[in-house]
């Protein structure tokens, strides 16, 4: 884990200097007061990973007039390394009454982010309002659904219950769905209640051209784009500096940088990256259009699916409690759970695809994949989101938490992000999504955090003995 450099920094900035390669600061409000800091529009801000949570961030703050936004990011956007960079993902939040403050935050996020795929033009093009099968396989998994989605609670005629393999296929056409589906149970929730499914890739790509033309710039690359540490004086966190060596000052840094946030800054085990699997599988012509505007089939034990209609492929994920990666910090000696990025899964994990896959289109199930990664996370101890100002360090902001379920969010995470900035996030979301390291307090890091599939644990990666790869047609 990298540490800070509050003594580093003015050594770093002159050696910088003397190389050439430093930037001089643009002015930077050291003297404003905090409030005025907070919503001056020229102020310089840093956000620090250009993935889900930070171009939506970036796109907010070009909409609110922000005039001095640098976003930071090792790879072109859409990274390589972000969680969001893949062809499609769910939409789908359960059915959340506003009873708890959980069941409040969830309502008001999902209902934000649906009214930005339905709305806004940068997200609208890539929504597919096509409804969501929620099942689990064993009865312990359906009351895992219960719990989620609430089909008692839902209005009438918008929950479908499914008990059978026939119950099942008749929401696809013919010869979509061919398996026997043992044990399966769950419920259909129709198109229209804000589930169903949209294209990844594409609206970073759209979020990314929206907060360019907003005069966001954007500083991409190994050496310039890559933060390693963050930079400190007189108490506070006054930028950045990248592998290149250079430091960049600013008002605001803001950090997004998924699951690898937990490397530049000391979480107290609040951030816990974890990773899951995905693959791809080939469709023949002729299959394509059974496909075409399906509902999402996710079993909560077993995993999920989605059609890539461009490449004729599906994408398949399988449902676990994720892989950790425990490494030992050559400088502190503590362990931490550091991301990999691999363009192969572990053999158990494609073993698992492929079951999930016989259990509900055997058709595909020996198909060579096409496709398959890694794609890394970052679990909080209780799932909620992790953003607002650190409490010490005031110009420092953090975006990240993800715990596996932001991507549906990007048209909207940004806003409540740029509120927590300027002081005005909802008192509920405040509260729920802070620094509150007193929740990771000896945390359990073998908890399953509510998540169902495979052996019911997190696994690390060392357990893994055989990898995929030669098995991947294409990476
Ligand atoms: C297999 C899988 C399936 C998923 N399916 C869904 C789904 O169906 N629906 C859903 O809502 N969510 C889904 N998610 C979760 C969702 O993808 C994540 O919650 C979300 O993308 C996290 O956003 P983020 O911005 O925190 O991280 P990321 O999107 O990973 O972004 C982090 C960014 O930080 C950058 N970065 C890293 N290190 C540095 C550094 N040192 N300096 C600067 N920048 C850096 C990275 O390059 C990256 O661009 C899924 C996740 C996985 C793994």
């Amino acid at each position: 884990m990298v540490g800070p450099c509050h003594t580093n920094c003015a050594r770093l900035v002159l050696s910088a200097y003397l190389r050439g390669s430093f930037e001089a600061p643009r002015p930077y409000s050291r003297f404003r007061s905090e409030a005025m800091a907070a919503t001056a529009k020229d102020q310089t801000i840093l956000v620090v990973g250009g993935g889900t949570f930070g171009l939506s961030t970036a796109l907010q703050l070009g909409r609110r007039g922000y005039t001095n936004v640098t976003v930071l990011d090792p790879h072109s956007i859409p990274s390589a390394l972000s969680a969001g960079n893949d062809v499609n993902k769910t939409v789908d939040g359960g059915n959340l009454t506003s009873n708890t403050d959980e069941g409040y935050i969830g309502s008001k996020l999902l209902a934000a982010s649906v009214e930005g795929w339905r709305e806004d033009p940068v997200f609208k093009p890539f929504y597919h309002e096509t409804g969501f099968i929620c099942a689990a396989s064993s009865p312990e998994g359906e009351e895992n659904v219960v719990r989620r989605q609430a089909p008692d609670q839902a209005a009438p005629g918008s929950m479908i219950r499914l008990q059978t393999a026939e119950d099942f296929m008749a929401l696809m056409p013919k010869g979509a769905l061919t398996g026997d589906f043992p044990g399966w149970r769950g419920w259909y929730k129709k198109g229209s209640n804000g589930s169903g499914w949209v294209e990844a890739r594409k609206a970073m790509q759209s979020a990314f051209h929206e907060a360019k033309k907003l005069n966001v710039r954007f500083l991409t690359g190994r050496e310039d784009g890559d933060v390693v540490e963050l930079c400190y004086e007189d108490g506070d966190v006054t930028g950045v500096r990248t592998r290149s060596g250079r430091v960049l000052k600013a008002d605001c840094v803001i950090l997004a940088a998924g699951a690898r946030s937990s490397e530049i800054f000391d979480f107290q085990q609040q951030l816990l990256p974890k990773c899951w699997t995905l693959a791809h599988i080939k469709l023949e012509p002729h299959e394509i259009e059974l496909y075409r505007d399906i509902p999402v089939m996710s079993n909560i034990e077993r995993g999920f699916f989605i059609p890539d209609l461009e490449t004729g492929e599906l994408k398949i994920c399988n449902e676990f409690p994720g892989y950790t990666n425990f490494v030992e910090d050559a400088k502190t000696g503590k362990k931490a759970s550091v991301a990999v990025h691999r363009h192969d899964i572990p053999v158990e994990a494609e073993d698992r695809l492929r079951s999930y896959l016989r259990d509900c289109m055997p058709h595909l199930a020996e198909r060579p994949f096409t496709f398959a990664r890694v794609c890394w996370c970052t679990d909080t101890p209780d799932r909620a989101f992790l953003i607002g100002r650190h409490p010490t360090y005031k110009r420092l902001l953090f975006a990240t938490g993800d715990s596996g379920r932001g991507f549906m969010h990007i048209p909207a995470i940004g806003k409540f992000i740029v509120d927590a900035m300027e002081g005005s996030l909802d008192p509920v979301m405040a509260k729920a999504w802070k620094w509150r390291p007193e929740t990771a307090v000896d945390r359990d890091l073998g908890d399953r955090q509510g998540r169902m599939g495979g052996l019911r644990r997190p696994q690390d990666l060392s357990e893994v003995n055989a990898w995929s790869k030669e098995r991947v047609v294409k990476a």
